[in-house]
Formats: C-alpha cells, structure tokens, sequence
C-alpha cells in the first residue's frame, strides 16, 4: 500500500516509533529512522521488511538540527510523504518542585519538534498534494495527571497544532491526525514502573498493576504494534477524510 513512499519517524530506536516504522515498513514505505541509542538493532529491522532504510540522528531540541534531518530526508529519497512526529521524554515533579531546564526541554522535544518538522515537510506533501501527518499525542493530551504539568501542556499543545495543520490542509490531499495512547509499556513507562515499585516496595509485575488500575479499566497495556496498525489506517485510502482527530486507544482511560 505504501510503495514508492517516506515515512519519516521522530524518536524511532525505540518504544512506540520503532513500531510505527515497523508497521509502516511492512507496508512497502522506505523509512527515515530518528533517535538516540541502538542504531544498528533498528536498522536492521526495518531493512530485513525489504525497504530501504536511512538515519538521521537530530536532536528533537533543536531547530538547526530538525532542519538537517528534513533536507537529508529530501536528499535521500525525494520527500518525506509521511511524517511522524512521535520523539517524547518525560518528568514527574509538583509544578513548583519542577525543574525549568525539563520543563524547556519537553517543550521542545514533544511539542516544538513537531512544529519545525511539520512546516518544513508541507511545502513537498502540497505540491505531491499527498502527505500524511501522525503526531504522536497521548491520553494527556486530552485529559490531565498531577505531576506532569510540562507533558500535559506539550501534549494538549500537540493536538492544538494537529487541529490547526488539518484546517489548513483540508482542501488537499494531505491529512495531520493525532494518536493519543494509554500506558504503553516502552523504555519511557518502564521507569515510572520502577518508581511506583520503589515508592511502594512493590515487585515489578506488582507496580505495573497498580499503573494500569490507577487509570486503564481494561488492565492491558496498549502495545506499539497495535499504534503502528493505526498509523498504517492513517495512511490508507480510507482515511482520506479523516481530519484533524484526536484518536485514543487507551483501555477506556479517557471513557471514564
Ligand atoms: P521511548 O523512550 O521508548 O522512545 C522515545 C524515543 O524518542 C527514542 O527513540 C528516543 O531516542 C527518542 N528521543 C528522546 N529524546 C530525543 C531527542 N531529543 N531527539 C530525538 N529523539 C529523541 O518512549 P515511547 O514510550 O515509545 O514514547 C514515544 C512517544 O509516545 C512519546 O511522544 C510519548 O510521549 C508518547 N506516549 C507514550 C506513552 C507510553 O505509555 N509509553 C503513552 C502515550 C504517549
């Protein structure tokens, strides 16, 4: 289905990314892989779909580096057709105990990074008048959780811009949708499990109920697979008109 196509995908070594590339790849999309860690173990993954694969390791923080990743991205592969801004990091404190340094930097990288990727891919996706845009939100940016002020705001901000880029977009052939997912047990969850194994002298498996009974009714953690089959919907011709949605898959998190 998606032959002859980019997929570029932000913060993809690992987590949620690294399944959307999967799951994008498996469609035929060549991808552009973006993030820090394991390179080689990604690489080839993707490459053994039978897709081409290029990377491109831009820090989401700064606009100087952005910018590099999009014109090499060109470079290599004509465009990006598809665009997904998923690159996330995380910080748990009060609002008056959270540090400012983690505060500018979730800004940028969970929010900020989307904007400088999205404006410098839409000018191509508008002359191709087709493109795809899969901002990677969550649950908080629909609803909110103590503690996570700077990721709340750059998550509810991020289904702003994808409501404002669809506007915008809607006369063409290029669509921007947000994914907004529960818990997801990737690297980025893992260590919040540790700190509710830690804070309540909890085994592993004991703190990962504890997280899903604060907030999933349905127990189970949504997994990248599941998210990367989003995304390959997102894509597909019958989404065409799908536009600007906030879409959760969350085990009922956000139905309660
Ligand atoms: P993860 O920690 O497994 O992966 C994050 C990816 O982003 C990695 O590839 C990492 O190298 C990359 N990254 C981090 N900082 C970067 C930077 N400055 N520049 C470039 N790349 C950078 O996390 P994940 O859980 O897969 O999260 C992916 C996205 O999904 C994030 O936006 C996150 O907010 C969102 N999300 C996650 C969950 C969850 O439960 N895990 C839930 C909802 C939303």
């Amino acid at each position: 289905m998606l032959a002859n196509k980019t997929a570029l995908i932000t913060g993809s070594t690992s987590g949620i990314g690294l399944g959307i590339a999967k799951a994008l790849a498996r469609q035929g999309a060549n991808i552009v892989l973006n993030g820090f860690g394991d390179i080689e173990g990604p690489k080839s993954e993707i490459a053994s779909l039978g897709v081409e694969v290029a990377y491109h390791g831009a820090d989401m923080s700064k606009a100087s580096e952005i910018e590099d990743m999009m014109r090499f991205a060109a470079s290599r592969f004509g465009r990006t057709d598809i665009l997904v801004n998923n690159a996330g990091i995380q910080h748990v404190a009060r609002v008056e105990d959270f540090p400012v340094d983690r505060w500018e930097a979730i800004i940028a990288i969970n929010l900020s990074s989307a904007f400088h990727t999205t404006r410098l891919a839409l000018p191509a996706m508008r002359e191709a008048n087709w493109g795809r845009i899969i901002n990677v939100a969550s649950v908080h940016g629909l609803v909110a959780s103590a503690e996570k002020s700077a990721y709340v705001a750059a998550k509810h901000g991020i289904v702003g811009l994808t409501k404002v880029t669809a506007l915008e977009t809607a006369p063409t052939g290029v669509t921007c949708n947000a994914i907004c997912p529960g818990w997801v047990l990737t690297p980025l969850v893992q260590k919040q499990v540790d700190a509710k194994a830690a804070a309540l002298g909890l085994s592993n498996e004991d703190a990962k109920k504890v997280l899903l009974g604060e907030k999933e009714p349905s127990m189970q953690f949504t997994t990248p697979e599941e998210l990367g089959e989003l995304a390959v919907f997102f894509c597909s011709p019958a989404a065409n008109n799908v536009r600007g949605v906030a879409w959760n898959m969350d085990g009922g998190w956000v139905a309660q």
